[in-house]
């Protein structure tokens, strides 16, 4: 019971240490000397936390210089001083019996124990550290272990909280001396008999550890410091692997600690030991002790975001006991529920965070745009073919949302070739038909002028109606032109290529083209086109709604081929201020618990259909030592008219990776293999104007062969195209090479795709066998995300989604729970503005912070 005066000596001695200067002569023996007398009589004094953090400020002290000596005994000090520093009233009070059995059983229950009325001195209990402190201000925090942290990013406690371990190492049963197997991973629990320095290169300090049923040696390299720490009859725990040297059990460099007997005392030994990832200058030791004490000091002050209710019809855990197991578990199921809870939280942040940005989408009134079945029809009219059964529901749907005055927001699903465009182009007409603007947005140059060059083909064929919207005053805008705005008018037509059959005088759909391309006065003129309302469509890249486009009244963006429309882009298109209707369209299938979570906000229409008569596209894969005969069939089908594409993993030779690059790959096929024939380059380190140039040159069959790198992904047309030859195949998720097929068989002409994978391994091949033997997207995305998992599933992270540290993306069911929770939530406080909901409000918002500083 000598707590007090053990710690008080300790401060007086680094008091009187200070006040001479620290010149390290105060004490006989100097400092260290000092502590290691301390620390031998001290006791459970010794391991208390504040002297612990004390005692590592003073580490090597002998070594510093004054300065810094200065400022080590000064933290050493204050550190030591919070131990006496007034505690805030205990949660209960504590019977007196109770005390009196307490003050005789010193250890463990003077971490509870209160009342200095009763116990007549100051209580020795941790103080309570805010989970929401920063972590500079969390006494004894070292700087070195500060910078580290800071490194990791990790600034409060709450930070260092969520720094969860990505492994545990499994020390939990110890075993006597006797039992231990040579070879495995172990724990024991003996006292020490001998402590042995051996001053050679590396420094070894030698311990040897005897229980009553033997001894063992474990050695430390270059920790001088241990000959302190550890005396002979030491009680202590050591986890490693056991090996034999010289016919005596040794552990090399275990990891150890002092044993404790209080439950859950021991952080590094003897349980599941929390592996935390680090940084250089962070000891893990350093790191799990920190944690450790920060778990057991400020999850008790944590607070739960998650109301009681909910949590109970959830059923996880709550929120600090789920921190606590995670960091450190007494059993495997522990970590289970742990993750649970906190993989439940991540989905519950992204379900409310993606439901509440759409009822915020929706919140506002739209333009509600009734249907006019006139222009539809004349629409099919004009098709050469009927509409699937599916592309007849998309449009039912999409239909309804946009009759309605809320914003929708719609996400079209299909595969390459389900007939997307043809959805797109009725869609956008419903918006001209109803006086509006409508927007497509490709991802590149080329698949713009594409659909320009179809979708006025198709639309400017079909009149439309143009009534004056109801906010415009007066009649037709035509009849109010002066004749030098009728002059500028026929000088846009011009520039737009319109003739006057193909624009009916204005009575057809008036489409136009924004590009990069256009010089500075006709894009101006184009603009003005847009903003006065004399274009009913616009297509274009992205710079559609990143630039100052300046719409007369959009009506609908669709945004074609682009699962990587973030949340950013989303709220850009708002900004315009129009409130339009979304269509988003994506060949990428997307397995259904991707949607609910990367799509959450939007409503989903599949195209889960194909137009008939497609042709099922040859696919095959073969070996290497095989590659001549793929080269035979392209020269036969290139003999007969047709042209091919060679994909290539990577842009150029590489030393790290030995896969086929697009380069070499051009060079041999140019030189080697095909030299009569004309061999093409295009690869995604060309500028945009380049690639699309090679891409334009090809369809126009300049080249035969087009050897190109991923960057050939999206929805390109090139009929003539017959083979598809994929090098590398085993580097490409599935979904991605289902992209890449579908590149081929797009006109009359029976197909084939050829996949030669560079290393083959079993799950490998399995992939490749999949994708020769189905040609569904769905399906093989769902295949892709069993064999791959979801964080290659996208090969790159989703602008603006959230990164999950705990969560898989498989769950489909805690995903469920959470989506049902999220919704009650909702039900009841759609802005979150209820008091029980103002931490968890604070929580989406920094979760969301996140993922869009990293997308
Ligand atoms: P994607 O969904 O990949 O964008 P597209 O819209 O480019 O597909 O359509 C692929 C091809 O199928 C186009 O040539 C298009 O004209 C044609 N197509 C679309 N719908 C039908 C249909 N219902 N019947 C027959 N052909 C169709
Ligand atoms: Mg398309």
């Amino acid at each position: 019971m000598q707590h007090r005066e053990h710690i008080i000596a300790l401060g007086k001695a680094l008091v009187a240490e200070e006040q001479a200067g620290c010149a390290d002569r105060s004490l006989p023996g100097g400092l260290a000397a000092y502590l290691k007398q301390w620390l031998a009589a001290a006791g459970e004094d010794g391991t208390h936390p504040y002297v612990s953090m004390a005692l590592a400020q003073l580490k090597d002290y002998a070594q510093l210089p004054i300065e810094k000596r200065k400022k080590r005994i000064e933290v050493a000090i204050e550190t030591l001083r919070n131990i006496f520093k007034p505690q805030p009233a205990p949660p209960q009070a504590v019977e007196p019996s109770k005390v009196a059995v307490a003050t005789s059983e010193p250890a463990a229950a003077s971490r509870t124990t209160i009342s200095s009325s009763v116990v007549a001195r100051p209580p020795l209990v941790e103080p309570p550290i805010s989970p929401y402190a920063e972590l500079k201000d969390v006494p004894g925090m070292q700087r070195k272990d500060l910078l580290a942290f800071k490194r990791l990013k990790l600034h409060t406690v709450e930070d260092l909280l969520y720094h969860f371990p990505h492994r545990y190492e499994d020390y939990s049963s110890h075993k006597h001396i006797a039992d231990l197997i040579v070879g495995s991973n172990e724990t024991v629990i003996g006292t020490v008999e001998e402590t042995r320095l051996v001053e050679k290169t590396p420094l070894r300090v030698e311990i040897t550890l005897g229980d009553e049923t033997g001894i063992i040696k474990a050695v430390f390299f270059n920790q001088r410091w241990l000959m302190w720490d550890l005396s002979v009859g030491d009680q202590i725990v050591l986890s490693g692997k056991v090996s034999v040297y010289g016919g005596v059990r040794q552990m090399t460099s275990p990891a150890w600690e002092r044993y404790r007997p209080e439950p859950d005392a021991l952080i590094h030994t003897g349980r599941l030991v929390p592996v935390h990832r680090l940084t250089k200058g962070l000891i893990d030791r350093n790191a799990r002790k920190m944690i450790k004490y920060l778990v057991d000091v400020s999850v008790p002050h944590l607070e739960d975001h998650l109301p009681e209710a909910q949590r109970k019809a959830a059923k996880v855990l709550p929120l600090g006991q789920a921190i606590s197991q995670v960091h450190f578990p007494n059993t495997i199921q522990e970590i289970e529920a742990a993750r649970t809870r906190l993989g439940f939280d991540e989905f519950l942040f992204i379900q409310l965070g993606v439901m509440q940005r759409k009822l915020l989408w929706q919140g506002e009134l739209g333009y509600a745009m009734p249907h006019v079945p006139a222009v539809h029809a004349e629409l099919l009219e004009h098709l050469p073919f009927a509409l699937t059964g599916a592309q007849t529901r998309a449009l039912e749907e999409i239909f309804a949302d946009m009759a309605r005055p809320v914003p929708m927001a719609r996400l079209l699903q299909g595969d390459v070739g389900s007939g997307k465009t043809v959805v797109a182009a009725a869609s956008l007409l419903q918006v001209i038909a109803n006086g509006f603007q409508g927007a497509l947005m490709a991802p590149t140059e080329i698949l713009a002028e594409q659909h320009y060059k179809g979708l006025k083909r198709l639309l400017s064929r079909v009149r439309v109606p143009r009534q004056p919207r109801p906010e415009v005053e007066g009649a037709d805008w035509r009849t109010r032109l002066s004749s030098e705005e009728a002059a500028q008018l026929a000088e846009i037509k011009a520039l737009l290529g319109m003739s006057v059959e193909d624009d009916m005088d204005g009575a057809g759909v008036r489409v136009a083209l924004l590009t990069g391309s256009l010089g500075a006065k006709e894009r101006r003129r184009v603009l003005e086109g847009i903003a006065k309302g004399e274009v009913d469509l616009i297509v274009g890249t992205h710079a559609l709604i990143t630039e100052h486009v300046q719409y007369h009244s959009l009506g609908l963006a669709v945004v074609d081929e682009q699962h990587r429309f973030g949340v950013e882009q989303r709220q850009r298109l708002r900004d315009k201020g129009f409130n339009p209707h979304l269509l988003v369209m994506t060949a990428t299938p997307i397995p259904r618990t991707l949607t609910m979570t990367i799509y959450g906000d939007l409503d989903v229409s599949i195209l889960d259909e194909l137009p008939p008569g497609r042709q099922t596209i040859r696919t095959r894969w073969i070996s290497k030592t095989d590659r001549d005969k793929a080269y035979r069939h392209m020269r036969k089908e290139i003999e007969k008219g047709r042209q091919a594409f060679v994909i290539c993993p990577l842009v150029e030779e590489s030393d790290k990776i030995d896969l086929p690059s697009a380069e070499e790959m051009h060079e041999r096929l140019q030189s080697e293999v095909f030299p009569d024939l004309r061999v093409g380059l295009v690869h995604g380190k060309m500028l945009p104007r380049e690639k699309d140039e090679v891409m334009v040159a090809f369809r126009e069959r300049a080249f035969d062969i087009l050897v190109a790198t991923a960057v050939i992904e999206v929805g390109i047309d090139i009929p003539n195209a017959s083979t598809i030859l994929i090098e590398g195949a085993e580097r490409f998720g599935l979904s991605q090479l289902h992209q890449f097929r579908g590149r081929v068989g797009r006109g009359e002409h029976q197909s084939y795709c050829i996949l030669i994978p560079h290393k083959e391994n079993e799950t490998g091949n399995k992939r490749l066998d999949a994708l020769t033997e189905t040609s569904d997207g769905f399906r093989l995305a769902e295949i892709d995300l069993e064999l791959r998992g979801p964080g290659e599933f996208f090969g790159t992270r989703q602008s603006g989604t959230p990164d999950l540290k705990i969560a898989q993306l498989t769950d489909v069911g805690l995903l469920k729970t959470a989506s049902n929770v999220a919704r009650a939530i909702l039900d009841e406080d759609p802005e979150l503005a209820l008091p029980q909901h103002a931490r968890l409000k604070q929580k989406i918002e920094i979760f969301w912070a996140e993922a869009r500083s990293v997308g």
